[in-house]
């Protein structure tokens, strides 16, 4: 899978590091907003919720007695694969009834030494195993667990240890960081909005790790759940934008779990027979050159979604490449930015707006950018000229979360501004 390539975004397509270390940046961010008030020690307990605001009880974790109530507008559950406020609500799942266990370890290299690739899936049935580079000075290895070994059997050091030495991986060269042994499924969450309450990451969606996508997922939700609430919340957009939350995702990220299972089933078989079938069939297909590469996959946002209707590239990932503006060159969002991004192609893609739409446009956080080799955003390498060329527009019309609302040309925008302006004066349910 060729993951190594620049992706639409245009940065690498994937990024190896360690979680822990992404946690606690986002945590020190947490800490350093005004706005954002940290409670380590809490447990979420009950959630009731009416017209004007969802509750939610707190109960001091290990002594139930100190109980406080908390308030607001809107709740959101991302509290992982076993979510209580998920359950709480009745929320069923459904299931691609996939599930393998596997031990997970991760070890520090005393002695480092070069890995051929930043992710190896052995598909050896006899032993099933995974090796990552995760990120500087960190690896970790993977291994299914087979029939004849219990949980407890491979959740051991030694076992961990055993496993590793085909790889020359030994207490001498390596220290153990930390092993678990996870249970791999495939699952989803049949909604994931109730009323005030939203879920998101692993408590919406679960799914084996073997294309790297679990956490990926959960950011996407994140930042489709923000950019609507900060709408929502700053009065610009109606609370209507929050109803298309689950359709947009659940379509996304079921493609992504099909995928994520499709590959499990590859890697975890144990039938040797099978094994060996699957074997011969990949060799053959490595034959072809076209076949040799596999692109990761792209889907598109579910419907009903905030997109243009009947727009073909609606709903999937823009563009992004590097610009130049007044001798500062760098990515369009260092460069340029924006929530809400209109670029044309050598034209200025407001000329044909009227001044009070125009004006709404800037007022919701949007940019409006001519790209031309003249200026004043000039196409460093070609990518917008590539890639309107390639879909036979001139005008795309991004969200804040980087999918496409719609494209066309000069003469379009006036359309798809009015009909992102409609959609976002609909009446909600609820306020
Ligand atoms: C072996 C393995 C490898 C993986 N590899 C990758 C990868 O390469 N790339 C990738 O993108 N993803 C990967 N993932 C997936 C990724 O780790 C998860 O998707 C991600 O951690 C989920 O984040 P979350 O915040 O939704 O849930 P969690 O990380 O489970 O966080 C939920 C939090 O809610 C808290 N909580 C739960 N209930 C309550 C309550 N009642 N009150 C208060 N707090 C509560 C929990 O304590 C926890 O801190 C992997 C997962 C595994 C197991």
């Amino acid at each position: 899978m060729n993951w190594n390539r620049s992706a639409e975004s245009g940065w690498a397509n994937t990024n190896g590091f360690y979680q822990p270390d992404l946690e606690e940046a986002l945590e020190s961010m947490a800490l350093a907003s005004p706005t954002v008030e940290l409670r380590r020690g809490w447990s979420a307990a009950s959630v009731t919720q009416d017209e004007d605001a969802v509750t939610i009880t707190v109960s001091r974790t290990g002594d139930e007695s100190r109980r406080e109530q908390l308030q607001a507008r809107w709740l959101i559950a991302a509290d992982g694969a076993n979510s209580g406020i998920r359950e709480q609500l009745g929320i069923e799942s459904a299931d691609s009834n996939f599930e393998a266990d596997w031990l997970v370890v991760d070890y520090q290299p005393i002695v480092d030494r070069d890995w051929d690739a930043f992710v190896t899936q052995y598909c050896d049935p006899a032993q099933p195993a995974t090796a990552v580079k995760s990120g500087p000075g960190r690896r970790r290895f993977e291994f299914m667990r087979r029939a004849d070994v219990t949980v407890e059997e491979l959740n051991r050091p030694e076992t961990a240890w055993r496993l590793m030495r085909p790889w020359g991986v030994t207490s001498e060269n390596a220290r153990l960081e930390r092993h678990a042994v996870y249970t791999f499924r495939g699952r989803w969450a049949k909604e994931w909005r109730r009323g005030r309450v939203f879920l998101a990451g692993d408590a919406a969606h679960l799914m084996p790790p073997f294309l790297g996508q679990g956490l990926c997922a959960g950011l996407r939700d994140a930042r489709a759940l923000s950019w609507r609430l900060s709408m929502v919340a700053s009065g610009r957009a109606s609370t209507s934008i929050l109803d298309s939350y689950g359709t947009e995702r659940i379509t996304h990220v079921r493609e992504i779990i099909d995928e994520a299972v499709a590959l499990g089933q590859i890697i975890c078989e144990l039938d040797p027979v099978r094994a060996s079938e699957r074997d011969a069939r990949m060799s053959a297909e490595l034959n072809d050159p076209s076949d040799l590469t596999v692109e990761p996959p792209q889907p598109r946002l579910g419907v009903p979604s905030v997109t243009a209707t009947g727009d073909d590239h609606a709903g999937t990932l823009s563009v992004q490449g590097r610009v130049e503006s007044d001798g500062v060159a760098g990515l369009f969002d260092d460069v340029v930015g924006g929530c809400w991004q209109l670029i044309a192609l050598g034209e200025d893609p407001l000329a044909e707006v009227s001044p009070e739409l125009r004006e709404w446009f800037l007022g919701i956080g949007g940019t409006a950018t001519q790209i031309a080799d003249s200026g004043p955003i000039r196409d460093l390498d070609d990518t917008y000229h590539d890639w309107f060329e390639a879909r036979g527009c001139s005008v795309v019309l991004s969200r804040p979360d980087f999918y496409i609302y719609g494209t066309g040309v000069l003469a379009d925008v006036p359309r798809l501004l009015q009909s992102l302006r409609d959609e976002f004066s609909k009446e909600g349910a609820l306020q």
